[in-house]
């Protein structure tokens, strides 16, 4: 971390620069904007640096005085499944119940920096309890819109942190709208627009490396809905690839669901931009995202890393969600998603490929929908 400085912001359409403000939030072209930011991190500055997410500080564009709420370090499990093992990074375990902390840490410890008071987003569901939580321990107020029928877990989260709820009807994108209107004379707090966030998705990617010894693996396998762990891992691992601390970026498989898979469609079509998709119902609630604002940004990082897009099915995510239960991990439906796309992979991959993957969210999150969905399974004694 530095003392507080400013970087510049740039239209990834366009390439118009910004100064970085409280209230622009994209380029006037529409385009998104992301961070001009030069890490200065070296893996021997961790010696003796306690294990958290603040351990990375020269590669973080925020300064000294960070909002906090004791960020681990997750760690990197091998799990066994029948295709093979994976390497699943523990995110469930973060103090919201998923990856998103990442973020909404170095998202808030920038807007307190900025001396922003009160904040909007909108979500799914996790980023929206991220967001409501660091805004509590820094003490600026925070609205939360939310689709109807998101997961009352998360919305009950997020009112005990404190922030408003806004239900939206109709569909994700009708949420960002609305979202997008009450953030003109607030500031937007955007886990998809505001490219701090990504920032902090991006440690995803330094933790892992550490974790193989300041190496990439071969592959990783991410949730491909907004795509903040997408992109976070893309930036993540090519900062690293520029320092000369690993020497290749991993290929990115990137999961959606069947049912809203825009960036899938136009992945196979060879097309630059996500497909407009009518979204069909999911228990994946978390990546059903129909039209992602940085998915021209998420299809050419996958290509650029030489990965895919895959989409699973309703009744692999169900049967993945099962195989992690029986093993012991109670994670979201959204999770089993991911972790079924990663099967996939691992089914035609060659033994010795290092496949990393991430339990994205905590199952209590979605107890409620879980639940039904595992009334029909059979008592099984041997997980494997
Ligand atoms: C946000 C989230 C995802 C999807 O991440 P994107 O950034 O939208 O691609 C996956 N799983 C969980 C549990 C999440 O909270
Ligand atoms: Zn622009």
């Amino acid at each position: 971390m530095q003392d507080f400085m400013r970087w510049l912001l740039r239209c990834s359409r366009c390439g118009t620069a910004y100064e970085d403000s409280a209230s622009r939030w994209r380029c006037d072209c529409g385009g998104v904007l992301d961070l001009e930011f030069m890490p200065s991190f070296r893996p021997d500055l961790l010696c003796g640096r306690s294990h958290d997410l603040w351990q990375y500080r020269e590669a973080l564009p925020v300064g000294d005085d960070i909002v906090t709420l004791g960020e681990p370090t997750t760690p990197l499990v091998p799990v066994q499944f029948g295709a093979g093992t994976l390497l699943v990074k523990q995110e469930q375990l973060f103090p919201t119940g998923s990856y998103k902390d990442r973020g909404a840490a170095i998202l808030m410890t920038h807007l307190r920096d900025l001396g922003v008071s009160c904040v909007v987003e909108d979500s799914s569901g996790n980023a929206g309890c991220a967001v409501a939580a660091y805004a509590a321990r820094a003490g600026i107020a925070c609205d939360i819109y939310v689709p109807v029928g998101t997961s009352p877990a998360k919305t009950a989260q997020v009112e005990a942190y404190g922030a408003i709820l806004h239900y939206v009807p109709g569909t994700r994108e009708d949420t960002a709208s609305a979202a997008q209107e009450a953030a003109v004379g607030s500031t937007y707090a955007s886990h998809v627009y505001n490219p701090w966030f990504l920032h902090g998705t991006k440690t995803f990617a330094y933790e892992v490396a550490e974790d193989l010894g300041w190496a990439a693996p071969d592959t990783v396998v991410v949730p491909a809905g907004n795509g903040t762990m997408l992109l976070g891992a893309w930036i993540g691992f090519s900062e690293l690839k520029q320092a000369g601390v690993i020497d290749r970026v991993p290929r990115i498989i990137a999961v959606q669901a069947a049912a809203c898979a825009p960036l899938v469609t136009a992945f196979d079509r060879n097309l630059p931009d996500p497909v407009g998709v009518i979204a069909g119902d999911t228990v994946a609630e978390g990546i059903a995202v129909a039209s992602p604002a940085r998915g021209a940004q998420m299809l050419a990082a996958v290509r650029a890393s030489g990965g895919r897009f895959v989409a699973v099915t309703e009744h692999e995510i169900r049967d993945s969600l099962d195989m992690c239960c029986a093993r012991g991990w109670f994670v979201e439906p959204t999770s089993a998603a991911v972790i079924a796309g990663a099967l996939r992979h691992a089914a035609q991959a060659s033994p010795d490929e290092r496949i990393v993957t991430a339990f994205t969210g905590h199952g209590l999150k979605a107890a409620a929908k879980i639940a039904p969905m595992l009334t029909h399974r059979e008592r099984t004694t041997n997980a494997g």
